[in-house]
């Protein structure tokens, strides 16, 4: 931002213009914006970029996002250990969780398989789903990832490694259009393709 004199708030506005949906124009409002803030409240704010940054991590079970060892859903005692729901990201358990009809566990498989990108099997949590299914307690695990052509590969891929172990593997019903991403689905579609699932 070479129209700016000032290093420090091009600096500024470039790392907003680095968000994803953020183009220049509204990278320029918000550091002008944080300027205006009184420093305390522009404190807090960098404060608690870092504070998440620092704190959150992954689930040392489901792979999910928290600050804790084990997160809050998988130390429920009401949450059925016997299902556990996969999905690609942690805000796919977010948009499961807002349907209040999943009563099961989630594991967060962090991506999918996806050669084009060079994501290979090993690049995303399997090893760590197929160590949590190999302990007997789960009957089924539902194959949640995206209606795309990668999400698709990788709910047949990682069936065929839950076979042999004796789990009843399912994917999500009807309702979710291809192509889609789960996160935006509603909460009635997303319901609806959780109760109709399919053996897979
Ligand atoms: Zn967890």
């Amino acid at each position: 931002m070479a129209q700016y004199d000032t290093a420090s708030l091009a600096n500024l506005i470039d790392h907003f213009a680095s968000l994803p949906g953020i183009g220049s124009k509204t990278a320029q409002r918000l550091a002008f914006h944080i300027l205006d803030l009184p420093l305390e409240e522009a404190k807090q704010f960098a404060d608690a970029i870092l504070e998440a940054k620092t704190k959150i991590h992954t689930c040392k079970v489901c792979q999910n996002l928290t600050d804790l060892e084990v997160c809050s859903i998988c130390t429920n005692k009401d949450r059925d250990e016997g299902i556990i729901c996969v999905v690609e990201n942690p805000r796919d358990v977010l948009a499961f969780e807002r349907t209040r009809e999943f009563k099961g566990l989630y594991h967060v498989l962090h991506g999918v398989i996806s050669p084009m990108d060079g994501v290979g099997p090993d690049q995303i949590k399997i090893k760590e789903l197929l160590a949590r299914v190999g302990d007997g307690k789960v009957h089924e695990v539902i194959m949640a990832t995206n209606p795309t052509v990668e999400g698709e590969a990788t709910a047949m891929y990682v069936s065929k490694l839950l076979n042999p172990l004796g789990v009843k593997v399912t994917r999500l019903a009807y309702g979710i259009p291809v192509g889609a991403d789960l996160q935006y689905a509603d909460e009635t579609t997303l319901g609806r393709a959780l109760s109709g699932r399919n053996v897979i």
